[in-house]
């Protein structure tokens, strides 16, 4: 066992599912790194909730897409530092528009935070994790990366190319007690989708089963079981977490 603070490193953790999960897993147990880009009140604001809530957490500006911020964060705060139990690769963005208009810079900005940010985490995780001899990874991808979505191929790619990295990476850590696995969620409510018009949410509604968005603490506490020991014998899947739509 070591002395090191047990600690859950969630990406993206200012608001929507990150807060969500970051929130969750401090209930858990870990002390909580929230990173964020530009709502730095956001940030400090789940960190108030947690350590009000008698847990522990602080907040990091960390863009995902900088990798070499992204390695010197990882080397300089977290290597020798803490104990990291789980990383909860969550940061995303969505830049959408039909392929055939689609501007290199929104397919460019989309893969470099969603996918490459996320590998770059996750890679940097993963060389600790395996020194540890023990990590629970979870990557957020979505159920678009599943089905495909019209308007969306830089996201469809990046949440698809999410799940190869996710049964890649299981493979190579399990033999180290390290899990990677995806969570895939259906239409949550944060703003990612208070973007949407009510029409487009009648749509999703009836292709929904269960006829509702989901909560973020629906995706939380597929998280925190994940990360927990129960889930211990589960790697290389991807959750869906969608009210039973079907892919
Ligand atoms: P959200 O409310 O828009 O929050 C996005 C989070 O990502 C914020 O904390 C934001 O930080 C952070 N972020 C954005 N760019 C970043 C970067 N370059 N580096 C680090 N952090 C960055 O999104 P959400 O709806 O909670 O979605 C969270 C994840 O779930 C995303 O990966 C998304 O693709 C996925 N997802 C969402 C849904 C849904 O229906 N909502 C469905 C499927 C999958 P700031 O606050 O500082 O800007």
């Amino acid at each position: 066992m070591s002395d090191l603070p047990s600690t859950a490193l969630v990406t993206g953790g200012s608001r929507g599912i990150g807060e969500a999960c970051a929130k969750k897993l401090a209930k858990d147990g870990y002390e909580v790194i929230v990173t964020y880009v530009s709502r730095p009140d956001g940030a400090e604001k789940v960190c108030k909730d947690i350590e009000e809530a008698g847990g522990k957490a602080r907040a990091v500006k960390l863009d995902s897409s900088d990798r070499e911020a992204v390695v010197s964060f990882f080397k300089e705060e977290i290597k020798g530092k803490v104990s990291l139990d789980v990383l909860v690769n969550n940061a995303g963005i969505t830049r959408d528009g039909l392929l055939i208009r689609m501007k290199d810079q929104d397919w460019d900005k989309v893969l470099d935070i969603n996918l490459t940010g996320a590998f770059t985490c996750l890679r940097e995780a993963a060389k600790i994790m395996v020194r540890q001899k023990k990590g629970r990874i979870v990557n957020i991808s979505s159920v678009v990366g599943q089905a495909g979505n019209p308007g969306q191929a830089n996201y469809v790619a990046a949440k698809s190319g999410l799940i190869g990295i996710t049964k890649s990476a299981a493979l190579e850590l399990a033999p180290r007690n390290i899990t990677v696995n995806a969570v895939a969620p259906g239409f949550i409510t944060t703003d990612m989708t208070a973007e949407l018009s009510e029409e487009q949410v009648e749509q999703m509604l009836e292709r929904i089963p269960l006829r509702k968005l989901g909560s973020v603490d629906d995706i939380a506490n597929t998280v925190s079981f994940l990360a927990s020991e129960n889930a211990g014998y589960i790697t290389g899947q991807v959750i869906a977490v969608n009210g039973g739509m079907y892919m």
